[in-house]
């Protein structure tokens, strides 16, 4: 036997009960009364549930877009952060350029890109505390270019420079890696020679002066450069001014001798 579903509550049945409590014939009806009652019911109880319906809704609306709004400030912000981040990096590489470039430019004489002065100085008192400390021979050698005043009046100042700069890649390819070395200033240059006896240092002073006389100046009556050194060994107790003046006295003494020579001063 087929079960008959009962009827949906909807707007057909409210039509059809709605018809029926018109029809002239029914009136007085004894469930008319009842019938009337149960559409108002019905009725009622429709909008009640079109009442609920637009509350969830708008609910459902209200808490999607909250969802939603959270979820998007949850992106910017990491968006945001990821940005921050980025910059951050950015400002951290930056920082380290400029302070290595800052380094550079304080330890590098801009000419020849040699180490400088300060530089050179700074190193000269590790190396004497690190011969000191290690009792290790150490040999400090002053180098002055000859005649180099005449390059400039002869060929102008930018060829000086130039002259500079060949003269300073030839200290590079006479000393052995681990020497220090640099330009002292004007077209003086200094060596420092670590763990180095008077008879090894020669040889390698020796070296950069025949590499300074392999530089020639200038066309057509080009002029072959030399340069003059003044080296000492580092006494014991001493300080960097007190091995200067001695590398200084021996320097003199080469200039006198002639130039184009080494000089040694004990
Ligand atoms: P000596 O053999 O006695 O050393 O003679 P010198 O001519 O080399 O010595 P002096 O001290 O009389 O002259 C050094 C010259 O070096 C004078 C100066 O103009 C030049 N000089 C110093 N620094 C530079 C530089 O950076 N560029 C150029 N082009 N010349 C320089
Ligand atoms: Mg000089
Ligand atoms: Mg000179």
């Amino acid at each position: 036997m087929t079960k008959t579903r009962p009827p949906q509550a909807g707007p057909e049945i409210l039509e059809q009960v709605q018809a029926l409590l018109e029809d002239p014939d029914l009136q007085g009806h004894p469930l008319h009364e009842a019938l009337a009652q149960l559409r108002d019911y019905a009725l009622a109880q429709d909008q009640r549930l079109e009442r609920l319906m637009r509350i969830s809704d708008g609910y459902h609306l209200l808490e999607r877009n909250h969802t939603q709004s959270l979820a998007d400030r949850c992106d910017r912000q990491l968006r945001r952060m990821h940005k921050l981040a980025r910059i951050s990096d950015q400002y951290q590489k930056n920082l380290w350029e400029v302070t290595e470039s800052l380094r550079e430019a304080a330890n590098q004489d801009p000419l020849t890109g040699l180490a400088n002065r300060r530089f050179l100085m700074e190193r000269l008192k590790d190396e004497i505390q690190r011969a000191e400390r290690k009792h290790t021979p150490l040999v400090l050698c002053l180098m002055d270019v000859d005649h180099f005043k005449r390059i400039n009046d002869r060929f102008g100042h930018e060829v000086g420079d130039t002259a500079l700069c060949e003269i300073a890649g030839a200290v590079r390819q006479g000393v052995r890696r681990y020497d220090v070395y640099g330009r002292w200033g004007g077209e003086e240059f200094l060596l420092v020679l670590p763990q180095t006896s008077l008879a090894e240092a020669e040889a390698v002073i020796d070296r950069v002066r025949q590499e300074v006389g392999g530089i020639t100046v200038g066309e057509g009556e080009s002029l072959s450069l030399s340069a003059s050194f003044g080296y000492t060994c580092l006494h014991s107790g001493e300080d960097p001014n007190d091995i200067l003046k001695r590398a200084d006295i021996a320097l003199f003494r080469a200039k006198e001798a002639g130039r184009n020579r080494v000089e040694q001063e004990a």
